[in-house]
């Protein structure tokens, strides 16, 4: 018959022997996060949230040194550069674009990897002459090279949750140029020009535009819960999931199958 003190021992030496055999496999069940869809990077694992869900802010992990932020995104096929390219604007693009790529859907339709997209921060709009234009952005439908602009996003004029936005909408813009289909789809379908974001209805005087209403739905789809566009102080556009019911089912199937934020 075995002490106690000879039992407990054992148990300690199973207890360890257990945790030795998790701790060398733990590189696979990080892998496994990704399937739950908490995205991996090559910047790294992004934590789930406090609620078990993914992060929706992914600032977490961001780095704080400019290379390794650049390296990341090269990976996945975006490229950071220009002469307001800095470690909070590069931050923000980490932040945004790791939110996009928890959908798998929105990566094979933005295919930025086989195809990459230049990010390009710069101060100044050139058809506006050397003043700059803070926070706003635009997005090329030429070919190649593939590249967004974003102007005067250095400084107070540019808050970070209207930067992610931006960046999440002119990225939009390049989600309809490789597929016509879907917007073609959505406009004929699920658009609904009430939708009270700027770009839907103001923008360039009097709209709706649904050009820019399509990349606005998708932007306003990833950051509904914190930000209803131009509204200040920032406030939550919870109707994205009543009145814009369309249009958010839409996004979610169509743009990024099926993954919620
Ligand atoms: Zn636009």
């Amino acid at each position: 018959m075995p002490t106690k003190s000879y039992v407990r021992t054992t148990r300690l030496l199973l207890v360890l022997i257990i945790f030795f055999f998790l701790s060398s496999f733990f590189p696979y069940f990080t892998f496994s996060q990704t399937s739950s869809n908490c995205i991996e990077t090559s910047i790294g694992t992004i934590p789930k949230d406090a609620s078990g869900g993914c992060s929706q802010q992914c600032d977490i992990q961001a780095p704080n040194d400019l290379q390794t932020i650049k390296t990341g995104l090269l990976a996945d096929g975006i490229i950071i550069t220009g002469d307001e390219l800095d470690i909070p604007n590069a931050t923000e693009v980490y932040n945004t674009w790791c939110l996009l790529k928890k959908s798998s859907k929105y990566l094979q339709l933005l295919g930025a990897k086989s195809d990459p997209i230049e990010v390009r921060f710069k101060h100044t709009y050139e058809s506006q002459g050397s003043h700059a234009f803070p926070c706003a952005g635009f997005s090329s439908a030429v070919i190649k090279p593939r590249f967004i602009e974003l102007y005067g996003a250095q400084g107070s004029a540019c808050a970070t949750y209207r930067l992610d936005f931006l960046i999440a909408h002119e990225l939009g813009h390049q989600i309809r140029f490789k597929n016509p289909d879907i917007y073609n789809k959505w406009y004929s379908t699920a658009y609904n020009p009430s939708f009270p974001t700027w770009n839907c209805q103001k923008d360039y005087g009097p709209g709706p535009w649904p050009e820019e209403c399509f990349p606005d739905m998708i932007a306003e789809y990833v950051f509904y819960k914190k930000w209803e566009m131009f509204t200040e102080p920032p406030q939550p556009f919870l109707e994205m999931k009543t009145t814009y019911l369309t249009m958010y089912t839409f996004t979610r199937d169509n743009i990024f199958g099926g993954t919620e934020y």
